[in-house]
């Protein structure tokens, strides 16, 4: 299978460092706000990478972290921590904040079908490990302490830029300075791993003693440190958006590999954004749109993951409100598809099987060409294979796309709809065409569609 690694900015052919098992880590939410279907490009998209891995053979050990401490609102030690601003936003505590939060996370990803990690970590139940990394770097000399935070010094590691494939140099040229920096800090590029509850911070509401002063810890030290408590000190994969290459993945590299001086990860898989009108969607834009938008317009949330399959994970991708009703209208189809299908009872052979197997493969083997698999997909159900070989094909292909399709069941049709239905046709055995037209639109605009069958018979379908 080839990967395209930010590492090495180039695809690679992927083998795990210990097969058949993988170690792959996932950035989680900063559970501050709602989780919006932006995040969820990303990770529908790690969904899809380790239903691949799984679906070729692999064990995928799976972890995310929740970062409930210590993100501040700028990646750059700028500003104020997102949990406490969203705690003002609320009215709650923070701790209520971010289990508030958490469970909309989930219950966004369960709505998509995202095969939960086998081991979800807090930043706020780690604080122990963290102070022990930290402890770790300064014995190494690669901290140094202001009156408001212990750093990490980016002069002292050789390789930082590495991810991003800038030099510090040019690093420290495009950081910003037009904004508030502690005055004892040593480049701009340094990154605290520690804050002291002093100043900015003096009414921090989360904060635990350190050997260094009562405080909280910076947003990256959480990823190094429970990425290598439970994958251990070199991992596989490690996932998150584009946003994250320049500082907070690079800054994991810094802490991890400055630390144990081994390699801290092997292939570093990025995201790009869900984008509206040409800008990411994003909490700070207030352009984004949550599960409960989808439910105002009608929108199933697999139907949104059918629309992520069809474009390539490191392609911008645009969301409009008539993209998701198509791909609502194609989960639709494909969900008829599955109830006609699953009728039909025919059960003769044809070789043809293998030949689409293999290039759904070869499709997802390609650094993930998803739309490629959908299309084979497709092409798939509209051969001569038998009914049941298409099924079990299709529910095959659908352990990576993850659209439930084996759970399609018969809906039950409202009954507003069957009345029309019924209506329409006396309104034909009267031959009355405009009205029985009439209401088949209005059906249709309600979502669903008559097809006729013999004796004024009917099949009702969902659009
Ligand atoms: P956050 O909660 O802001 O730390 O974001 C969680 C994850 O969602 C990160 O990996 C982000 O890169 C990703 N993310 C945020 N906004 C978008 C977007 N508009 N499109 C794709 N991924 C996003
Ligand atoms: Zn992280």
């Amino acid at each position: 299978m080839k990967l395209y690694n930010t590492l090495t900015r180039s695809l690679e052919a992927f083998e795990p460092l210990n097969p058949p098992n993988v170690t792959l880590y996932t950035c989680g939410p900063t559970v501050y706000d709602y989780t919006h279907i932006g995040h969820m490009r990303t990770y529908v998209n790690n969904d899809v990478l380790k239903r691949t891995l799984i679906f070729s053979g692999y064990k995928v050990k799976h972890v995310m972290n929740i970062t409930d401490v210590g993100h501040l609102t700028g990646d750059d030690d700028r500003g104020e921590d997102k949990l406490e601003k969203g705690a003002k936003k609320t009215g709650r505590s923070v701790w209520d904040t971010a289990k508030f939060y958490t469970d909309f996370f989930f219950k966004t990803t369960d709505a998509l079908n995202i095969i939960p990690p086998d081991i979800t970590c807090r930043a706020t139940d780690h604080i122990k490990e963290m102070l022990q990394l930290i402890g770790e770097l300064e014995k190494k000399g690669l901290t140094y302490k202001t009156k408001e935070a212990v750093y990490f010094d980016t002069s002292k590691f050789a390789s930082y830029g590495k991810l991003s494939g800038q030099k510090l140099s040019e690093k420290l040229k495009g950081a910003r300075d037009d904004v508030y920096l502690d005055p004892g800090k040593k480049h701009p590029t340094d990154f605290a791993l520690w804050f002291f509850r002093v100043g900015r911070f003096k009414d921090h509401t989360m904060h635990w003693n350190s050997p260094w002063g009562d405080g909280f810890p910076g947003w990256h030290i959480e990823c190094s440190t429970m990425s290598m408590k439970y994958l251990g000190e070199t991992i596989d994969i490690h996932t998150g958006g584009v946003d994250h290459i320049p500082l907070h993945h690079e800054n994991e590299i810094a802490q991890s590999e400055g630390a144990t001086g081994k390699l801290f990860v092997r292939f570093w898989f990025h995201n790009n954004f869900l984008m509206v009108d040409n800008q990411k969607m994003s909490k700070s834009l207030n352009n984004f749109y949550t599960l409960d938008d989808l439910k105002k317009h009608k929108i199933e949330p697999l139907a949104i993951r059918y629309l992520f399959l069809q474009s390539h994970y490191r392609q911008l991708m645009n969301f409009t409100w008539e993209s998701a009703t198509s791909a609502q209208e194609g989960l639709n189809k494909l969900k008829n598809i599955v109830l006609d299908l699953k009728k039909e009872k025919t059960s003769a052979k044809n070789s043809a099987e293998n030949y689409f197997t293999k290039r759904f493969n070869d499709a997802l083997s390609n650094d993930l060409q998803t739309s490629q698999a959908v299309a084979v997909m497709w092409e798939m159900l509209k051969t001569n294979l038998s009914s049941k070989q298409k099924l079990e094909q299709l529910f095959e292909f659908d352990k990576v796309f993850g659209l439930n399709l084996e759970k399609t069941s018969e809906e039950k049709i409202p009954r507003e709809i069957i009345q029309l239905v019924e209506e329409r046709k006396i309104a034909r055995q009267n031959k009355d065409f405009k009205k029985s037209d009439e209401l088949r639109k209005k059906i249709k605009s309600l979502g669903y569609s008559i097809e006729d069958i013999k004796n004024n018979n009917y099949k009702i379908k969902r659009n």
